[in-house]
């Protein structure tokens, strides 16, 4: 079987571990959120929200799993991986997700789920999908700079970048 022909009872095993670290994060004093990375039919780690315990605030449950993973495999690729996550990722994580190169994402709770809980992944996949920049709670400017292209363009000289 490949990851292409889930197998329902593996995928529900998956979830109720990741259900039970969310759950077990609370009690643990962290956000009620967990997640685990698959590999292979197999659980190659697990994370759950860290966030006021480790003072990050990227410290989600995907993150730390998928930190956790990239230790454990030696790789900063998760492709071929499976992210299984108990609540729908945020856009850092859905983005995070995507730079890992995770072949799918598999998530229980939603973002009305998570805003019913008080959590803002609802507010801010909003932000991106109908607000204007303008009105974000955040201010960005852009400064005119002769060697913006600098970085780029010593890495696109350089034979041997590890591209990712
Ligand atoms: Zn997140």
């Amino acid at each position: 079987m490949t990851l292409s022909t889930p197998d329902l009872d593996l995928e529900r095993a998956w979830m109720t571990e990741a259900i039970r670290l969310a759950t077990d994060s609370v009690r643990n004093g962290g956000g009620p959120f967990g997640a685990v990375v698959v590999r292979e039919r197999e659980i190659v780690a697990t994370g759950n929200n860290q966030v006021t315990a480790t003072l990050d605030p990227t410290a989600h449950a995907e993150v730390t799993a998928m930190r956790n993973a990239c230790r454990e495999l030696g790789t900063f690729s998760l492709a071929g991986c499976v992210l299984v996550t108990s609540c729908e990722p945020c856009p850092m994580c859905l983005s995070s997700a995507l730079w890992a190169r995770f072949d799918r994402i598999v998530f229980a709770a939603d973002r009305d789920d998570a805003a019913a809980g008080g959590f803002d992944d609802r507010a801010f996949y909003q932000l991106f999908e109908k607000n204007p920049e303008g009105t974000w709670p955040i201010t960005m400017d852009r400064i005119e700079m002769p060697n913006r292209t600098e970085p780029f363009d010593t890495w696109l000289t350089k034979p041997d970048r590890i591209e990712y």
